[in-house]
């Protein structure tokens, strides 16, 4: 039995770190904006290597928030992938400005840098790519096209904590970035949370009033703000589990090794790929495949979890209707989607666990392929 993700293992192998910083904050008597998030916040910016990091209620938030602070309002446009966690696209609408979305490069799944020009207009203010599932977007490529038409830059790295661009952490390659610590994510709390990172000591300020009702000091308010505020529960829970975080990493990234050399080579199973300039975490391992439905049943049959990640593109979602994209719009993206299942992939499987993953992908395409 393989389980898509196991949250009870996750528990166990770190409980003492986390019963222990739970007791603190119960102990404490203080919830919200206290020393564990103020803490939590110093450690986070020092592990991506930026000058701050603001805690806030989750990725969404954090999305959100920072389009707020580079000034983003109704009418305006900004430009992001359809291949993406629903929410990326949420947190435009939440600010009244509209998704504008592009298509995607096959290969790394990420916002295709040669759709991106074309569809800039007068409207358009920021750039939103999409490190999904643990791959950077092509960032030297975006930034440039960004900063030839003067937009901001705003990375969603709720998939990517960790991952390198060109040796350089991803979050710190644009003008702002937000993170999710949704518990699935790389780094994730036992319940909701996101943080907002940037070198911008104004934009940093900018959401920090934000998250916390436009406040300046304790019911002096100088923007109308929203409460979204990462807590200090999962704040000490963050603070345990950061110091894990690069080996949980390296960890991910030995499973997908693994992987590769028993799947490699698999006809009619396109294996997850990593550019020469990325250094990927892994969030998801997601494979390509004619059969996807098929195979899916099959491993399901066998005790193994999978899931597709994620099975309707945003301009293909009801709630998305009023963008006006019919089916064919995004190409590359709708051909992806329809082929794409991510198999299990987190620090605590086994290596057994792997290779019995891969063996059952390895029957099922000496049977069927
Ligand atoms: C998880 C996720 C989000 C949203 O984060 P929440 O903490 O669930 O609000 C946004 N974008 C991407 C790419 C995600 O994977």
């Amino acid at each position: 039995m393989v389980p898509f993700n196991d949250f009870h293992l996750h528990y166990q192998s770190i409980k003492p770190e986390i019963d222990t910083a739970i007791q603190r904050v119960l102990n404490s008597g203080w919830f919200i904006l206290g020393p564990e998030v103020e803490a939590f916040e110093a450690e986070f910016a020092a592990h991506c290597g930026t000058r701050f990091a603001v805690g806030v209620g989750s990725g969404t938030e954090a999305l959100h928030l920072s389009l707020l602070a580079c000034g983003v309002r109704p009418g305006d446009e900004i430009i992001t992938v359809s291949h993406t966690a629903v929410p990326t696209v949420s947190a435009i609408s939440l600010t009244g400005a509209t998704p504008v979305l592009v298509d995607i490069d096959p290969h790394t799944f990420t916002m295709d840098p040669g759709a991106l020009e074309a569809r800039i207009t007068p409207r358009t203010r920021v750039v939103l790519p999409v490190h999904l599932y643990g791959h950077p977007a092509d960032m030297d490529e975006i930034v440039a096209i960004a900063r030839r038409h003067e937009l901001m830059v705003l990375e969603d790295v709720a998939q990517a904590a960790g991952a390198e661009y060109r040796g350089r952490k991803v979050g710190t390659l644009g003008d702002i970035a937000a993170f999710s610590f949704y518990p699935t994510k790389n780094l994730g709390a036992f319940g909701d949370g996101g943080a907002v990172v940037t070198q911008d000591p104004s934009l940093a300020d900018k959401v920090r009033k934000l998250r916390n009702y436009g406040q300046t000091r304790r019911y002096y308010h100088q923007t109308k703000g929203l409460s979204s505020r990462l807590d200090e529960m999962q704040a000490a829970i963050l603070r345990a589990k950061l110091p894990h975080l690069d080996d949980w990493n390296a960890t991910r990234r030995e499973h997908a090794a693994l992987y590769k050399r028993h799947l490699a080579g698999l006809e009619g199973i396109a294996l997850p790929e990593e550019a020469a300039w990325a250094r990927h975490v892994y969030h998801l391992y997601v494979i390509r495949t004619q059969q996807r439905e098929r195979l899916q049943a099959f491993l399901s049959e066998r005790g193994i979890g999978t899931l597709i990640h994620y099975p309707v593109p945003v301009h293909l979602q009801e709630a998305y209707a009023d963008l006006g994209l019919q089916r064919g719009a995004l190409p590359t993206t709708e051909d992806c989607v329809a082929q794409i299942l991510s198999l299990p992939m987190y620090p605590e499987l086994t290596q057994e666990q792997v290779a019995f993953v891969a063996d059952q992908v390895r029957e099922f395409v000496a049977r069927y392929q």
